[in-house]
């Protein structure tokens, strides 16, 4: 099956949002197996969008629409595509109901145009709004297949990942159902993971494998068709046992977990505890801890000591280590080992992990930007400092100096 997703909304056209739904829909149509030959943008214009239809149906199977379901008046998609295929548009009670019910409950009168919201093409299959007001629509005519969806992501994505996915794999006639495991790793860029699994990536059959990149964070999805959960089980596992044989020490969950969250699993399974002193990062390490739900079990706590006077009144490092001619300064492996030893005693934990760098923009102490110094004091164990080089800007610096601490953590936790 050959999709073609039509992006509606003049807002896109104009550059003031950026066109993510596409992204989405085209992610999910990959995972569904349906080939995404074109994406369109077209504006809310009833001729040019009944043109996009037009050239749509020419090079796809199903076209698929996001935006201008709304109840205003340059909400045009349903009213397009009704009128194009010379089908009327007629009331989804139920939705209706449900927009009756919000405006009641919120005390405020509904207007009109609200009705718009819960109507549909002729001979579709509603599909429900599960997180607002406008009804989605799926349906085929003349051997095309349509699917409309709203334009806020909130709404568009619950509705595609459940009743129009439901949809389309009815459509497809698939008797077999997808499973897939995400497996997520650290220490190890997307480039060069997708060296070390090439082969396997390019002869994929079955499972597939698809690699994705997000915030210092690369993840494969292996994706396959099985009769049982148990049957697609054994296929994945020896797909991940592939993997593992190549990339293994970088495979930190087989779902989809930020590795701080696999961090404090192991702290909590191990009744261990956490500490951290920041520089460059800033707190970006406790925030990302403080994020998994319940952590404070596990995380004693850090300090953000930015200056040398705070790295010395806080963490008690001498002033002749942080300064002055012959000093290794601030930005060092000694100052990182101190950091790190100082604050796992000051905390009573565990561990202690610290990190000091230049996040740029400007280089600091005479050292480049991306030299980022990073230490894991261990109770009972010689302290190990990390030396990286990492490129990006300041916000990107920081998260991936963050990241990899938090790989050579979790590796000395797995120990
Ligand atoms: P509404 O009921 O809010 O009017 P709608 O289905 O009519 O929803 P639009 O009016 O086209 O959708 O867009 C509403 C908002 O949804 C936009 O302002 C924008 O924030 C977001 N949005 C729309 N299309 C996209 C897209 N393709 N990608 C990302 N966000 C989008």
């Amino acid at each position: 099956m050959k999709a073609e997703i039509i992006a509606v909304g003049t807002e896109l056209l104009l550059g003031q949002i950026v066109n993510t739904n596409a992204q989405a829909i085209s992610q999910k149509l990959a995972e569904l197996g349906i080939d995404v030959y074109f994406q369109t943008v077209v504006g809310d214009n009833a001729t040019r969008l009944q043109q996009a239809i037009e050239i749509g149906r020419g090079r796809a199977d199903l076209l698929l629409f996001t935006g201008g379901l709304g109840p205003t008046q340059d909400d045009l998609t349903k009213d397009v595509l009704a009128e194009d295929l010379g089908r009327s548009l007629i009331l989804h009670e139920p939705s209706m109901a449900a927009i009756e019910e919000l405006f009641s409950s919120r005390g405020i009168a509904m207007v009109e145009s609200n009705r718009k919201q819960a109507l549909m093409i002729e001979g579709s299959v509603p599909l429900q709004n599960a997180t607002g007001l406008a009804v989605g629509n799926a349906l085929e005519a003349d051997g095309m297949l349509y699917m409309l969806l709203p334009g806020p992501p909130k709404e568009m994505k619950p509705m595609l990942e459940g009743p129009g996915q439901a949809w389309l794999r009815s459509m497809l006639g698939e008797e077999k159902p997808l499973y897939s495991r995400l497996l997520k790793f650290a220490g190890i860029g997307e480039s060069t993971l997708e060296a070390k699994l090439i082969d396997l990536i390019q002869n994929q059959q079955d499972p597939t494998l698809a690699p994705y990149a997000k915030e210092g964070e690369v993840a494969i999805r292996v994706s396959t068709k099985a009769a049982t959960a148990d049957e697609a089980n054994v296929k994945i596992d020896e797909a991940v046992a592939a993997i593992q044989d190549r990339v293994g020490e970088h495979l930190y969950a087989q779902e989809d977990i930020p590795i701080e969250e696999q961090i404090v699993k192991l702290l909590r399974a191990s009744g261990r505890r956490l500490a951290s002193a920041e520089s460059c990062s800033g707190g970006l390490f406790a925030e990302l801890v403080t994020n998994v739900p319940g952590s404070s079990g596990e995380y004693a706590g850090g300090v953000v000591t930015y200056t040398n006077r705070m790295k010395n009144k806080l963490l008690g490092i001498p002033m002749s280590q942080l300064e002055g001619a012959g000093a290794p300064g601030a930005i060092s492996e000694e100052t990182a080992a101190s950091m790190a030893e100082n604050v796992r005693l000051l905390a009573d934990a565990d561990f202690g992990v610290s990190l000091t760098g230049v996040a740029g923009p400007a280089e600091s102490e005479g050292k480049p930007v991306g030299l980022v110094y990073f230490a894991i004091a261990e109770k009972g164990k010689a302290t190990i400092v990390h030396t990286t080089h990492l490129s990006g800007g300041r916000s990107m610096i920081r998260v991936r100096a963050v990241k990899a601490a938090m790989y050579r953590l979790w590796q000395a936790l797995k120990e």
